[in-house]
């Protein structure tokens, strides 16, 4: 989601004249779009600043501004720590950034905007034009959270739930799609929360999902974040009937053990997520899952991770992400310091959860050896005859190829993998290689 809020910080900031530029010293203003969600994210701002004084150090000091979620959580604090900060913006009121910038420059005050001011947001966003050229694009299309999972701090820096008018969606779609945009990644913290009531009918994801399936050029697409309690029917139905719907999910599990998931306050059990992982393995017994997990949760037995490991291999993760759990100021996890187990012992239990999941991805990648798949064309890597894309399981792909451009769909021979990659030909260069 910052990816997406930091191309729309953008595109407001061009709206009153600023360019982007990727020569670091001559750049007069600064905007480092910040993430709460793991540790020490505050203090890596911090340092971050630090770098960019000594960068300065003999040059006209930049306008320096802090926004996400960090600059929400901090918020008037930061500015009263560092003085080089001018401008901390929360991510609810970052649609403000211009109207900061140019008050800043006039009266020279010290700004903190921290409102939680979403729906506004979107209506100021959609007058502002968009200014992606990417083949793949994100799309915000709901905020904030009210699961209030004891770990996680989203819904105090994100507020609760939000989800945006879906004709306002299906008008940013369509401007996406117009700006050569082959695949959407429709965005949420809890993305498959998504509902909008507008006239006495309800728009869902899979309403989304739906219209966007019609859309002639458009061929690819994914939505994020899921809670799997909200894997609903209607949405397992579009895996059934949107062909450009991918079949490849992420959906966070965060544990194996059912006694960590209640503590955890996830609201959903083993059984459930297996359930739901049968359910679209039914409908399309290609689909391929991604999850997330945190290590080391207070009170984690061996037990408890045992079970984890169990979940990790039945399902068959084709890629995930894994951290030690940290406490985050604020949360009800935070106060649990006492039931955090040796740190030795969890660094242990990660590496070995690490090396379980980086195995099921490298065995994954193997199977693709000496067959075709296809392959969305991002770009063309930089100083080298090759190119890169993506299957549609989120795989990266590097290949060679004489003929492509940007949003093609390839038919890629692939030749041989590695952990995170597979390298590959493309049909016509296949032939040519093999003579
Ligand atoms: S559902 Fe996701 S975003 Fe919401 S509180 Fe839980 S982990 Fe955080």
């Amino acid at each position: 989601m910052n990816e997406y809020d930091s191309n729309r910080i953008y595109d407001l900031a061009k709206n009153i004249g600023f360019n982007k530029t990727d020569i670091k010293n001559e750049a007069d203003c600064f905007v480092l779009n910040t993430c709460h969600i793991r540790e020490k994210a505050t203090e890596k701002v911090y340092h971050e600043i630090g770098r960019l004084k000594k960068s300065f150090r003999n040059l006209k000091k930049p306008l320096v501004i802090i926004s996400g979620c960090v600059a929400q959580a901090e918020s008037e604090e930061m500015i009263k720590r560092e003085p080089y900060i001018d401008i901390v913006i929360g991510p609810q009121s970052y649609h403000k950034i211009g109207d900061a910038i140019l008050n800043y420059q006039r009266k020279k005050n010290k700004i903190n905007t921290t409102d939680f001011d979403v729906i506004k947001k979107f209506d100021e966003l959609e007058k502002i034009p968009i200014s992606q050229n990417k083949t793949s694009s994100y799309l915000t299309i709901q905020e904030g959270c009210d699961k209030f999972c004891n770990f996680c701090v989203v819904p105090y820096t994100r507020g609760p739930e939000y989800s945006r008018p879906f004709k306002q969606i299906i008008n940013e779609a369509e401007a996406l799609v117009n700006k050569d945009v082959k695949e959407i990644t429709l965005l949420g913290q809890n993305v498959n929360a998504y509902e909008y009531i507008e006239n006495d009918k309800k728009y869902k994801l899979s309403t989304i999902i739906r219209e966007l399936n019609n859309f002639k050029n458009l061929k690819r697409i994914r939505y994020t974040t899921s809670h799997p309690n909200d894997m609903s029917n209607d949405l397992l139905d579009c895996y059934n009937n949107c062909e450009k719907l991918m079949p490849f999910l992420h959906l966070p599990i965060q544990s194996g053990s059912d006694r960590i998931l209640k503590l955890m306050n996830r609201k959903h059990n083993i059984k459930y997520y297996l359930e739901t992982v049968k359910k679209l393995k039914k409908i399309n017994s290609n689909i391929k899952f991604s999850s997330d997990f945190i290590v080391g949760y207070p009170g984690e037995t061996e037990k408890d991770y045992k079970d984890t490991i169990d979940i990790i291999k039945k399902v068959g993760f084709i890629n995930s992400y894994s951290f030690l759990f940290s406490a985050r100021p604020g949360t009800p996890a935070a106060n649990k310091n006492k039931e955090i187990n040796d740190l030795m012992i969890n660094k242990k239990r990660l590496e070995n959860l690490q090396n379980i999941l980086g195995n099921l991805q490298f065995e994954n990648n193997k199977k693709y050896i000496n067959k075709f798949c296809d392959v969305l064309v991002e770009n063309k890597l930089v100083g080298q005859n090759k190119y890169f894309g993506r299957t549609k399981f989120m795989t990266p792909v590097i290949f060679e190829t004489k003929n492509c451009k940007n949003g093609d769909v390839l038919n890629i021979k692939i030749i041989s993998s590695n952990k995170n990659n597979l390298f590959g030909l493309h049909k016509a260069n296949y032939k040519e290689k093999a003579a």
